[in-house]
């Protein structure tokens, strides 16, 4: 199917078909703030969003999940794989990119089949960000579009107009978009008029701005082992590990398992942990390799913008701006801390 330009009510119209037929996760209102939640139908869809609160990444790795049942006596055990498919709806180039990202690390030396099982039946449109949120700097780590992007399934974009340009990527997409097979294909002129919104968003998703460019913050952090800024921003760090969690880039994992009341079933839990937590590298004989706050801090810049490029060739910072507003210390930016680096005298 071709690129189409969709009226709001027959976008809403789609919508709502899509939400009778499956499981369609969407940006909602969460009092003055947004999150992605099941949507009931397409007047509760919000596209303006600034920020959810949570990244789109907990519906592939959720915040707690069985992945295993096992029966003691029995030396039985199962896989726990959910395969249930579902439409994200909305999602951000941002997080996309995040999402994109994910996936190298879940199939990189292991491949995940409880991530991978819900990654395969995601739809995912991507939707072009109407509305930039007060912390955002997506445009500074080149994450303000979809442009030379992949990995979504339908890109949309609102028009100054009210229109809406709806672009299938993928064979997926193009079923999803089924419903819009009666709508009119995108002239040039509202090509244009995307491009336009796309450049606009270039220039805006930057509150803060970079004064490096990403792919010279491993250098950048190489020769950063003793700055300063380290032991002085962890002296006001809680530890709370909010950083982590509201992090589409953040992937780490506890396991556990949960015992019945037979003490002979039972099932594995996974969940999130942060290494922003005092406990995450503590490890069997009451070692830990770093419970000192400062090495927490600066791991934390160390893993989005050296580690992940040494790794898999990406910064794993997308420039969301969460945890800039998730932290009550007003330490965690990202830009902040680059910046400050980057001033020190080579
Ligand atoms: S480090 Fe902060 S700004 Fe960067 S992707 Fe994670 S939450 Fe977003
Ligand atoms: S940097 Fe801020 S959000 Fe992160 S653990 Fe420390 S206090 Fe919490």
């Amino acid at each position: 199917m071709g690129i189409k330009l969709v009226a709001r009510a027959r976008l809403d119209a789609w919508v709502d078909s899509l939400v009778q037929q499956q499981t369609v996760y969407g940006a909602q209102a969460k009092g003055d703030r947004f999150a992605f939640d099941r949507l009931e139908r397409a007047s509760a869809l919000r596209l303006d969003y600034d920020v959810t609160i949570l990244p789109p990444k907990k519906y592939f790795q959720p915040q707690r999940e069985v992945i295993m049942r096992f029966n003691r006596k029995t030396v039985e055990f199962e896989s726990v794989i959910d395969e249930e498919p579902f439409v994200l709806f909305g999602v951000h180039p941002y997080d996309m990119v995040a999402i994109s990202q994910m996936d190298k690390v879940f199939t990189m030396n292991q491949f995940d089949k409880h991530y991978m099982a819900r990654r395969a039946n995601a739809t995912i449109v991507v939707s072009s960000v109407e509305t930039a949120s007060s912390s955002v700097f997506a445009a500074c780590m080149n994450n303000a579009t979809m442009r030379g992007k992949s990995g979504h399934d339908v890109l949309i974009t609102k028009l100054p107009s009210g229109h809406y340009v709806v672009d299938p990527r993928t064979e997926k997409g193009d079923n999803l978009c089924e419903g819009l097979a009666e709508a009119p294909e995108a002239n040039a002129e509202a090509l244009d008029a995307r491009e336009k919104v796309l450049n606009q968003n270039e220039k805006s998703l930057r509150k803060y701005e970079l004064r490096v460019l990403p792919e010279d913050l491993p250098a950048l952090l190489d020769r950063s082992r003793s700055h300063p800024v380290w032991q002085e921003k962890a002296e006001l760090c809680y530890s709370c590990g909010s950083c982590n969690f509201v992090c589409p880039t953040c992937y780490c994992f506890d396991v556990e398992d949960e015992m019945g009341w037979d003490m002979e079933t039972g099932h594995r839990v996974r969940k999130w942990d942060g290494c922003m937590l005092v406990d995450f590298a503590a490890v069997a004989g009451g070692h830990n390799f770093r419970s000192k706050r400062s090495a927490r801090y600066s791991h934390r810049y160390y893993r989005k913008g050296k580690y992940s490029w040494d790794t898999y060739g990406e910064i794993s910072c997308v420039g969301c701006g969460r945890c800039i507003t998730a932290c009550t210390a007003n330490i965690a930016n990202p830009v902040e801390i680059f910046n400050t680096l980057a001033e020190a005298p080579q």
